[in-house]
């Protein structure tokens, strides 16, 4: 899978990239990522990539020329590769209609929120394109005839848009079948099934007199999945109930849930 990540600050992604999972998955081949300054596609001479906003009021806005430039470039290229007869006014005609099924996604406070489920949409791709806005974001005509999809890490704003880029590409790489050494282990994480993950432990079984819970240790695995189950439904009963409206539940997930949940009410009493 590649990654095509337009910034006008790369220098921000050498550590997050060049470490861990991300990194192991650009050795064995499995994830391309591309950075590409906004700045080098400006051509005006002090190469120019924001302005004033029109209508007045502060701050900054980024300029469409350079953003523009910067994505058909990568665009062409990849129409073009290995296809040297097409011949160019078709590319370009092509790369201008940006209608080849590569999600050129706007990393913004106003877009859709990210969550497991859009990471998986996204893993089914074998290109996507990132653009990071900075200062109070980019000209709007970059949304309205660039883009194909609109990205939001949370309901709060940063500065800049490479965090929520760098955010996407870690989440959406461990989800690449072979990136991670076990091919099991995103099953049960956290929100992959709707559910809170259940919890770990690991050696020693007794520290500063807290034990790790018996049937952890017992070797029972049927025991052992029902427990992690149950903890996972009451983890999430307790912590994130809206969840569980969309999880995939069975029978006897429902009953344990109605059961944790009255035994609850009568425990600590209902809130007004
Ligand atoms: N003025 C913009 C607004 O109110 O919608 C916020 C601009 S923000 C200071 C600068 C850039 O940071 C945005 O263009 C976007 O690329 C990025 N950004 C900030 N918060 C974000 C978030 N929660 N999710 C994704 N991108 C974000």
């Amino acid at each position: 899978m590649r990654f095509d990540i337009f910034t006008l600050f790369p220098e921000m992604f050498a550590g997050p990239f060049a470490s861990s999972i991300v990194k192991r998955a650009q050795e064995m081949g499995r994830v391309e990522i591309a950075l590409h300054d906004i700045r080098a596609y400006a051509t005006d001479k002090h190469h120019t990539t924001d302005d004033t906003p029109y209508g007045g009021g502060g701050g900054m806005v980024m300029k469409p020329e350079p953003i523009f430039a910067a994505v058909e470039r990568v665009l062409g290229e990849r129409l073009s590769s290995g296809k040297s007869a097409t011949p160019s006014a078709e590319i370009a005609d092509t790369v201008r209609s940006y209608d080849m099924g590569v999600p050129i996604i706007l990393l913004t406070p106003q877009g859709r929120l990210f969550t497991q489920s859009v990471a998986c949409e996204l893993a089914s791709h074998e290109q996507l394109l990132l653009i990071c806005g900075r200062y109070e974001g980019v000209d709007e005509r970059v949304r309205e005839h660039l883009v194909t999809d609109e990205i939001s890490i949370g309901d709060y704003v940063l500065s800049g848009g490479e965090i929520p880029a760098m955010v996407v590409v870690d989440a959406v790489v461990r989800l690449l079948p072979g990136v991670l050494g076990d091919p099991a282990a995103t099953h049960n994480d956290s929100h992959a099934t709707g559910l809170l993950e259940y919890p770990h432990y690991t050696r020693p079984p007794v520290f500063r007199g807290w034990a790790v819970p018996e049937v952890l240790l017992s070797g029972n695995h049927a025991e052992i999945a029902r427990w992690r189950r149950e903890q996972a439904l009451r983890r999430t009963l307790d912590r994130r109930p809206d969840l569980l409206g969309s999880a995939d539940l069975t029978p006897a997930d429902r009953a344990y849930l109605e059961k944790t949940s009255s035994l609850s009410e009568k425990d600590f009493g209902s809130c007004p």
